[in-house]
């Protein structure tokens, strides 16, 4: 499913690697984590001007064409103010600014509403999630980002068309292949009903994805308690690995396209905490080159799952 070529430097190792089905590829360098510029969260207090915090909320941010916001649970989903898609809602998690720890059913009631606010709209949809300013979050309050658009980002192109190639050519569906080999690596971590494994070629530092069974967001509603529970795991453990920031992002085929060799899966990948240096672990290779340099090789992180949990 990938292939690995490994070369021998000075220090250590460093693999190239390409995943199969998409070309994708990325470079693994473990020596570069002894640089240690991760150091420990510095937290920006902007609880004053949060724009999110349940006594500004309704002053300052708009509202769906009847004058409403969505409510679920304790969060609240509203129109994008500055949409970088046709459709753009962001679902403020908590009334609380800054939780120390979210819970499952936190995140599910806003996956749910973000759901529920997109589904209206026909398209190729996400649910993303970027945390702290080191994953690009203007706003500390944590909140989901849906975008809805008549065409599939790059990446989830990428993956629905090689995922239809491989339907025609080998008669059944690549992820269900990729699910039955990860579970058998060092790379599974879990599994319930969705599939839990670290990426062998992570777009992003310690990505882990959740494969659900489903492939648009009309068939999402059973499993969006289970992923909440699964991406509460994880961000649980990237903390006990020192890493608060991070971003997820949930890709979806459009409707009507069931049983077309798209899975739609979760990818949470690790930042760098806030730093004061606004030291930053994206650089020429993984914005310009689409080629993103890795620390953690992905076998390591069972490894250390299973040690951590
Ligand atoms: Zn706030």
């Amino acid at each position: 499913m990938f292939t690995t070529h490994e070369i021998r430097t000075e220090r250590g190792i460093l693999q190239y690697r390409r995943e199969s089905l998409t070309g994708i590829r990325c470079r693994i360098s473990p020596v570069r984590i002894e640089r240690q510029i991760d150091s420990a969260p510095a937290l920006p207090d902007s609880r004053e001007r949060c724009p999110f915090c349940s006594d500004a909320i309704n002053a300052s941010t708009p509202t769906f064409g009847d004058g409403s916001r969505l409510h679920c649970g304790e969060s609240v989903t509203f129109p994008n103010l500055y949409p970088f898609a046709k459709h753009h809602v962001v679902t403020v998690i908590t009334t609380e600014h800054e939780p120390g720890r979210l819970s499952a059913r936190h995140l599910a009631d806003a996956i749910s509403g973000t759901t529920q606010a997109m589904i209206r709209s026909p398209g190729y949809a996400s649910i993303n999630w970027n945390y702290l300013p080191s994953a690009g979050a203007s706003i500390v309050h944590p909140h989901l980002q849906g975008i809805v658009d008549a065409e599939p980002t790059r990446l989830v192109d990428l993956y629905l068309s090689a995922g239809r190639r491989y339907l025609v050519d080998h008669g059944h569906l690549y992820w269900d292949d990729l699910v039955d080999r990860e579970r058998c690596s060092e790379r599974f971590l879990f599994e319930d009903e969705i599939f839990w494994s670290a990426n062998p070629v992570p777009l992003g530092e310690r990505e882990i994805r959740g494969i659900l069974p489903i492939s648009t967001l009309d068939e999402f509603e059973p499993y969006i308690e289970p992923l909440a529970r699964g991406i509460i795991r994880i961000i649980e453990f990237y903390r006990d690995l020192g890493t608060y920031a991070f971003n997820a992002s949930i890709f979806f085929d459009a409707p009507g396209t069931a049983g077309c060799g798209h899975r739609a899966f979760c990818s949470l990948i690790a930042r760098l905490n806030p730093n004061s240096l606004s030291m930053c672990d994206s650089a020429f290779m993984e914005r310009l080159h689409l080629e993103p340099v890795i620390l953690t090789l992905p076998e390591d992180l069972g490894a250390l799952f299973r040690e951590k949990s």
